[in-house]
């Protein structure tokens, strides 16, 4: 007789895209995300449904990314839902939309931690990895605002991008918030990732 019990879960963590709408062009989109919307997406109550379905089998750490998750208007009812079903639920964001009133809804929606992806040192290097002008700026200016309402962060790097650095040894720093920025990046991706090679 066929055994009809579930199997042991082994589901430790979910990335799931909730939208494939963003406000930036990096050159190496997976997604090949542009401001949307597409077609297509789940809507508002299905999202709450796969919650549901991860939530009956598993309790893995939920990745809200994208795309652009702060592109969702009903990201915080998402996250919120996770979050009340025991799901562990972060958010991964290119941190240009971050304000002040953004963070403190991450708080109140219960999501845990946020990682902010830095591809250089300063705005010229970032920014023509992201392609727009300003995002470098919007992304620290997000990182400051989550700092200021204690919302737990990590910064996530492209793993091309330490190279770039280091073959520049003209580059010059010309904010403290971005050389600290990129010392910390260093020193997750060594951690995590392993040694730098330049
Ligand atoms: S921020 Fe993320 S989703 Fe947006 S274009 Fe860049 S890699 Fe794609």
């Amino acid at each position: 007789m066929k055994d009809s019990r579930p199997l042991p879960s082994t589901l430790r963590m979910v990335a799931w895209e909730v939208t494939r709408s963003c406000n930036l062009a990096c050159a190496h989109c997976r997604a090949s995300s542009v401001c949307g919307p597409y077609e297509g997406e789940l809507d508002t109550a299905a999202c709450l449904r796969l919650l549901d379905e991860i939530a009956a089998f598993s309790s893995p750490v939920i990745i809200l990314t994208g795309g652009e998750p702060l592109l969702r208007p009903d990201i915080w009812e998402i996250a919120a839902y996770g979050d009340r079903k025991g799901l562990r639920m972060v958010m991964a964001t290119n941190g240009t939309m971050v304000t002040e009133d953004i963070a403190k809804k991450m708080l109140a929606a219960g999501i845990r931690r946020v990682s902010v992806s830095i591809d250089g040192p300063d705005a010229e290097s970032h920014d023509r990895f992201r392609r727009v002008t300003g995002a470098f700026a919007g992304a620290l200016a997000g990182i400051e605002a989550m700092q200021r309402a204690g919302v737990a962060f990590e910064y996530h790097i492209y793993p091309d991008a330490p190279h770039a650095f280091f073959n520049d040894t003209r580059r010059s720093y010309r904010a403290d918030a971005a050389r600290d920025a990129w010392a910390r990046c260093l020193m997750f991706f060594a951690t995590h990732v392993g040694p730098v090679r330049t």
